[in-house]
Formats: C-alpha cells, structure tokens, sequence
C-alpha cells in the first residue's frame, strides 16, 4: 500500500517548509517534494567550490517571523543569526565614506561629515519609520480581507483600520503617502545630503522593477525595515551555516513532527478532478494523492505550467497571466584569497568595511540611469552594487584564509533587447569586476572562482518564473488584497483543496515564513 497524506506540499523552498511544519504540528501527515536535490528553494547553503559553502542565492535575514521561530523552535535546530555592524558601507569617487553602525551616535558622526542638519533629523526619522514598519508588520501574519468587500466582511476591515490606533494624524498621512511615493520623494522629504539618501534608497529598489524615482519604491523600503536580529528592529544578519540553516532548521523541524521530504522529486502535474485538488503525478510518472495540495511554486508557474487551464476559472487564468513576475537582479558568488581594498577606506586587513553591506553607488541620480538601461532591455551599464562577505562573521564557511563575497546588483532585466544571457553572462560579468574596480582596484587579483547568476539562471536554478527574487514583483498593484490576484489574495485558490504558500502569495518575498504561516493557518480553518 503506498503511503497515504492528508497534504502534499509541492516545493521544499522555506516557506514550502513553514507550511508542511505547521500542518503536522495540528496532527496532519505531510509530505514535501522538492524537485532539486537540497530543500531551501531561494534559502540555501551550497558547497559549489570545494570548501566554499555559500548562499547561492538570499544571503542576508531579518524579515524572518519571531512567531515561527518560536513555534517551530527554530533555534533548536540550529537557526541562528549574528546582526551585521556597521550595518552599511559607502564609498564615495571622491574619497570619502558613510558608514552607518547599530550604535546610533556612531552613525550620527558619520551622517554629520556630509550634513550636519541631517544628523539631527536622523533619530526623528528612524523613529517614524519604526512606527510605519510596526503598523506595515502587524499585516504580515494576517490574512487579506476578502476583496471586493461584501458587507459581511466590514468587521474585517474595521479590525485593519484598527491597527492604525495610536499613530498620530501625521503618521497616518506619512502611511498612506509612503504607500505610492518612490524612495527619493521619501527620502527627499527628510533629508539634504546625497550620501545619506543613496545609502537609504537602496533599500527601496531592492528586487524592484523600478528605480528610486518610481512610486511605491518607498513601500519596498519600508519593506526592509520591517524586521530585525535576535529581537533588534530593523537590523539585518548573516546567518550562520549560511541562509540553508534557515531552511534547514525549519526542514528539522518538520521531520521532528514526522514531516516527510523528498527531494529530487519535481512534479510536473497538480491532479484536478470534480473540481477539487486530488494529489500530483511526478516527472517520474508517479502518481500520490492527497486531500489537500500546497503550492511553493510562483502563481505563475503553478497555474500555468503545472495546471491544464480547463481546470481553472477563465478570468482567474487571465489575472495569473497578467501577474508580472520578470526580475532585475543579478546574483554574483566570489571565492576570495583575499579583502577588497577601498580606494576611499584603504587596507586589506580584516575591517569594519568587510562587515557592512558594501555599496557601490554614489548617488541617488547614478541609481535612476542604471534603472534607465533595464527600462529599455539593457543590464545597467553602471549598476548598483551590494557586496557582502559572509565568512567575516562565519569563518567556518571557506577554507582557512580564504573569503566568500556576495554580490547582489541592479539591473539585469530577465528580457534583453537584441541579445541573451547566455551571451552576455561572461561580458557582463567583466563589466562588474570593472565596475568594482573603480572602488577596488585589488578586485580582480583576489577573485579565485566566479559564479554569476543571470535572471535567466535564478529561473533555471531556483525555478523563479522570470527571475523574480520575490515570485512576483512587490508592487502596490500586486500586494495584499490583490497579491496575486484579486478575489485570491487569501491562500485559496479556485479549486478547491488547492492552496498557494509561497512568496506569490501575502506578505510577498524575503525569507520570512509569512505566507508559509499564514497558508497552514487557512488551511487548517478550511479543515
Ligand atoms: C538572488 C536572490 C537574493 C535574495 N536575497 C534575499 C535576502 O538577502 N534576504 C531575504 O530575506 N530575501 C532575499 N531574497 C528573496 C527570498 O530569498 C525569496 O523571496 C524567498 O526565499 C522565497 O521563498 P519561497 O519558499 O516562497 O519560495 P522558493 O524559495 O522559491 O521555493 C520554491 C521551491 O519550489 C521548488 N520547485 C520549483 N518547481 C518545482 C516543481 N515542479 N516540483 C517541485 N519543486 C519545485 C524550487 O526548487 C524551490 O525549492 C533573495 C532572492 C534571490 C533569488
């Protein structure tokens, strides 16, 4: 007799993960496949050069949910995060840097060598932004109202509205605006000084399909600033044992409720039949039933590759093909003999440069040209660049000596115009040593192996329609109510027993285990 499971979760990404630990922990048999051969989707550790175990794809945590760290006893399986300080490095081409440390007076030193006014303003700045992230994060864990409302659904709304008890008129109107501002109005409205708008900004049009000029970046920028490290808002960390742990903790966990995980498993079908979800047949042929079916893939990739259409609403086949999901950014894995020497912080011996996020990217203006390029089919020519180095907080990582450097950058779009990416991988590669190099110049001499993931490579590798970090872009026409379609914001799906659990679904991307959560809850309320 073939094993039987109340619910199968297609997808071993951490979320996948979140869902399967929270439905055995009510007592349901679960069972996970995975179509690569390591769970963790876009979470994971991987030794790709002998020694180097690096995190092939999101390196940095904080968006993590306190609530399914706890619930799931995360630390328990090994989860831990260490906080990143100084949390940013910038160098200036005119020789100067901005470095922003967890210690606030620290910070404010370094913000009044470019602006003393800005200095000032910073702590009332941090302050509101703490107030609109606390708001913005108690909706991560809930789930959208029904939309369009009914007039039974009107408690649900009041209880939303509720949550903006306790900020002042001025809150709720900075809210409301920061919703469809870009990050540099935002940032405009604060602040004087170029260097400290650029470091900002760049949390704004992480992962966006946008520049810092367009509207709603400013809400991908609070975005950033909604969690923290080991009970510190807004920090961000390196994970140790690399962000796998993440996935791994969470995997442990489930296993220890008897979880079931298979991977090397891809499912190529999701069986329909009444118009209820009934289990899923392999690419191996296999076929396993089950009550209930999750899907970790984006909406994209569930609903039209891994679904006939006539087993879907028409109209619900349209929205899921309206749902943009191509992406901008490029992932690039150095092994390092060596540190990077800044031209405007010189030294190559271990320093608190090699602890921060490093930026390349001097000016608010540099970012919005390098958005330009994308806008027309072209990797920005000057990109943004974030660097970090992992194995400054985690030695274990790399070989005795040697260095693992994250490069995260802006903007390589999924479509080029006139070209490829398996054309211009190596190119563009170059062009980025290049553009390190500016600030760098010992770059080049310290890389020992490269790995450049295209959009085209996160697709192929991660399985991330378009390339899209986030399973879909993060904006204000794709979130919440309308994430990924409206009338569907709320896990369910139109067929009955089929849920989403995954980033295309409320509160978006990022390592967080929000949808995941949410998705068991709502199918445990459906049971
Ligand atoms: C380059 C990059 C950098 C990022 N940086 C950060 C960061 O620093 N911090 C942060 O918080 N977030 C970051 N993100 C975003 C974050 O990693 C993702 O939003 C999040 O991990 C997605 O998790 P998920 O569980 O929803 O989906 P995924 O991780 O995408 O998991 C989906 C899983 O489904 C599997 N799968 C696909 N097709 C099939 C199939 N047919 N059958 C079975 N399994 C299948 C995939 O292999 C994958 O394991 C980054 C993402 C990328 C790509």
């Amino acid at each position: 007799m073939p094993e039987s499971f109340d619910a199968i979760i297609v997808g071993g990404g951490h979320n996948g993960l979140v869902t399967a630990a929270y439905l055995a922990r009510a007592g349901r048999r679960v069972l996970v496949l995975e179509a690569r051969e390591l769970v963790g989707g876009c979470a994971v550790t991987e030794e790709i050069w002998p020694g180097y175990r690096v995190s092939t794809a999101s390196y940095l945590s904080s968006l993590m949910q306190d609530k399914v760290v706890r619930e799931l006893e995360l630390e328990r399986f090994g989860y831990a995060v260490d906080a990143k300080d100084p949390a940013f490095f910038s160098p200036f081409p005119d020789g100067r840097h901005l470095f922003m440390w967890q210690d606030r007076a620290k910070t404010l030193a370094e913000i009044a060598k470019f602006s003393q006014r800005d200095a000032e303003v910073y702590p009332k700045y941090e302050e509101r932004l703490e107030r609109l992230a606390v708001v913005a994060e108690s909706l991560l864990l809930t789930t959208p109202p029904r939309f369009p409302p009914r007039a039974v659904d009107l408690p649900e709304y009041l209880r939303l509205v509720g949550k903006m008890r306790g900020l002042t008129n001025q809150e709720i109107v900075a809210l409301v605006k920061i919703f469809t501002q870009s990050a540099s109005e935002f940032l405009d409205e604060w602040f004087e000084s170029e260097q400290l708008k650029v470091t900002l900004a760049t949390d704004g049009v992480i992962g966006a399909n946008g520049g810092p000029r367009s509207p709603g970046t400013a809400y991908i920028l609070l975005h950033h600033c909604m969690g923290g490290v080991n009970g510190h808002r807004g920090l961000w960390g390196f994970v140790r044992g690399g962000m796998g742990a993440v996935s791994n903790a969470i995997a442990d966990s489930g296993r220890s409720r008897e979880v079931k995980i298979r991977t090397g498993a891809p499912v190529a079908k999701i069986l329909v039949r009444d118009g209820r979800a009934r289990g899923v047949v392999l690419e191996s042929g296999e076929e396993i039933e089950a009550r209930v079916v999750a899907s970790n893939l984006d909406p994209r990739r569930t609903f039209l590759k891994l679904m006939e259409a006539e087993d879907l609403d028409p109209e619900f086949v349209e929205g899921i093909r309206k749902f943009r999901s191509e992406g901008t950014s490029l992932k690039m894995n150095l092994a390092l003999k060596g540190l990077p020497e800044f031209t405007a912080l010189p030294g190559d011996s271990p320093g608190p440069q090699h602890r921060a996020t490093m930026h390349i990217c001097p000016s608010v203006e540099y970012i919005e040209r390098a958005w330009d390029d994308a806008k027309y089919g072209r990797p920005s020519q000057s990109p943004l660049i974030e660097m970090t180095i992992p194995t400054m907080y985690d030695a274990s990582l790399a070989p005795a000596g040697r260095h693992i450097m994250g490069i995260f950058l802006q903007y390589a779009p999924y479509t080029l115009k006139g070209t490829n990416w398996d054309e211009l991988r190596e190119p563009y590669s170059e062009r980025i040593l290049d553009v390190i190099e500016e600030y760098c110049p010992n770059i080049r001499s310290i890389v020992v192996e490269r790995q450049t993931l295209t959009p085209l490579d996160l697709e192929r590798r991660f399985g991330l329609t378009g390339g899209n970090i986030f399973h879909g872009e993060m904006s204000l026409d794709q979130m919440f109510v309308l994430r990924p379609v409206a009338g569907w914001a709320r896990y369910r799906t139109p067929v009955k027993g089929l849920y989403l659990c995954g980033s295309g679904a409320h509160p978006g991307g990022g390592v967080m285990g929000a949808p995941g959560h949410n998705c068991a809850r709502e199918i445990l309320r459906d049971r």
